[in-house]
């Protein structure tokens, strides 16, 4: 080689950021503007003395804050574009989009979206695979990947496209990638799963430890999804693994040394991201502009409750609550169906006590669901009761349920009711839901491929009319609906 001492690459990644564009309300934790002032540091450093820095995105970026899901999360890709963030592998919550809308986050963002693995009917990339990055002396290597989950969790805008096994696009495409650069990294969707630790769900899927474990040749992979922190990378057989938690409270910062195309030294951090880093002027001004677009529609009052609505994680994906009745409720007045069904896991907060704004609804629901009207055979919505009786503590199927009653006993469901009636087999009843349920979402196969109607209402906005309609909610305790659960 021409060089006599080490090139000097720094990576810096981030992972399932979620819409956290702006420092969280606290003000002391996160913020894209702080990321930003730590990265250009680096690069002023780093780049004075004749190396380079990466800046990486392990995957989901859409949802979780209204100011950035109202806006499709253009907030997020512009200020990341203005970071300089050279590539992004896609998360199974960037599809909670259409892939229009994606496309047009791919456009904004300017930087590649990779997936080697989430693929058309003719298993060819939708997006690119891998991009190759020639840094002047060698070059760098960048492999996407996508959880297979994506298929169970996020079903809806799927359409004729997929995710196929990881492992296998990493086989396939990681010769060609060795042939054309001289490091290898692998920016993986996958989650981190100790052994036992993986979740229960209907599909088999690779873990970015089993990347590491099967491909030593991956030099470095940088992961997301299972939101976990290393503080320091893990060398697992001979790659480099970390991801940096989740939200943006966390940058990961990998310094590798090259030789001969080769690593010959590395070490890892964390750096957290707080009130003691000062934010980058620029980033904050695109974010906060993005920021005031929004707030005039989401400071606006839609209601007022004097009991809190309880929408925690633990006990939407449990059992019923009065926010998940209300939901349900919502649903019901707004279509005239007879029965309506939610999922707990689509339930993603609370309503504290006093004024609700249009926000606070948005942040209970997240995704723009919209309504969805079906048809069902009285013995269809028993499948529906049968199956809510199998759900588990803790999953996101845990069902929520207006107009229909039932019992769980044994995991079975009995005495099914709609308006009081008891279930008749050959009966056909109108049920609404939300389209993510109707998609087959959350293991409701039973719903998928019926004739059905999507409203266009998105259930946030029918909830916040049904709030306004209540006026002050002095209480919103229901009996319950689901005997058992
Ligand atoms: P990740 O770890 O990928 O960031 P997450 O926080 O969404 O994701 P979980 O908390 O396990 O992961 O939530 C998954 C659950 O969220 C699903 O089981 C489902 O109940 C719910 N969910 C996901 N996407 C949607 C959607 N588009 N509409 C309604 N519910 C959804
Ligand atoms: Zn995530």
């Amino acid at each position: 080689s021409v060089f006599a001492v080490p090139q000097h690459l720094v990576i810096f990644h981030v992972n399932d950021t979620h819409g956290h564009v702006w420092p969280f309300d606290d003000g002391a934790t996160g913020g894209f503007s702080r990321i930003a002032t730590v990265i250009n540091e680096a690069r002023a450093e780093v780049e004075s003395e004749g190396g380079d820095v990466l800046f990486l995105h392990a995957g989901d970026v859409n949802t979780g804050v209204p100011e950035s899901d109202l806006l499709d999360a253009v907030p997020d890709f512009a200020t990341l574009h203005y970071m300089g963030a050279d590539a992004m592998a896609l998360g199974n919550h960037e599809f909670d989009i259409d892939l229009d809308t994606l496309k047009m986050q791919a456009r904004v963002a300017g930087f590649p979206f990779l997936s080697a693995n989430f693929v058309d009917r003719n298993l060819f990339p939708v997006f690119k695979p891998y991009v190759v990055k020639d840094m002047g002396g060698y070059s760098v290597g960048i492999l996407g990947l996508t959880t297979e989950q994506t298929n169970v969790l996020e079903p809806l805008y799927l359409g004729n496209n997929s995710v196929e096994s990881a492992y296998y696009a990493v086989k396939e495409y990681m010769p060609e990638l060795e042939e054309k650069s001289d490091i290898q990294i692998v920016l993986g969707h996958l989650g981190y799963y100790e052994e036992g630790q993986e979740p229960q769900l209907p599909v088999g899927y690779t873990t970015s430890n089993e990347v590491a474990e099967g491909f030593s040749n991956v030099e470095v992979f940088i992961d997301g999804h299972t939101h976990t922190l290393f503080e320091e990378a893990k060398v697992i057989n001979s790659t480099i693994l970390s991801s940096s938690g989740d939200l943006g409270k966390y940058l990961g910062r990998i310094d590798l040394w090259i030789e001969n195309g080769r690593i010959v030294d590395w070490e890892s951090k964390q750096i957290k991201i707080d009130d003691t880093i000062e934010e980058d002027p620029f980033i904050k001004m695109v974010a906060d502009t993005y920021k005031e677009m929004g707030s005039e529609e989401l400071d606006k009052p839609v209601g007022y409750t004097e009991v809190r609505l309880n929408g925690e994680r633990a006990d939407v994906r449990s059992g019923e609550t009065n926010l998940g009745h209300l939901i349900t409720d919502a649903l019901l007045w707004k279509t005239n169906a007879e029965v309506a069904l939610q999922n707990g896991g689509g339930i993603r907060a609370s309503i504290s006590e006093g004024e609700i704004s249009y926000r606070d609804v948005l942040t209970v629901l997240p995704f723009g669901n919209t309504a969805y009207t079906v048809k069902l055979k009285g013995s269809d919505l028993k499948k529906v009761a049968d199956y809510a009786a199998t759900i588990p503590d803790g999953q996101g199927s845990k069902l929520h349920v207006a107009g229909m009653t039932f019992k769980v006993e044994d995991g079975k469901a009995t005495n099914i009711k709609v308006n009081g009636v008891p279930l008749v087999m050959d009966k056909t009843y109108s049920v609404v839901t939300n389209n993510y349920m109707a998609s087959g979402g959350d293991g409701y196969e039973m719903l998928a491929g019926k004739n059905g109607y999507d409203t266009g209402f998105v259930v946030a906005d029918v909830v916040a009319e049904y709030l306004e309609h209540l006026g002050t909610i002095e209480e919103y305790q229901k009996a319950k609906r689901i005997i058992g659960y």
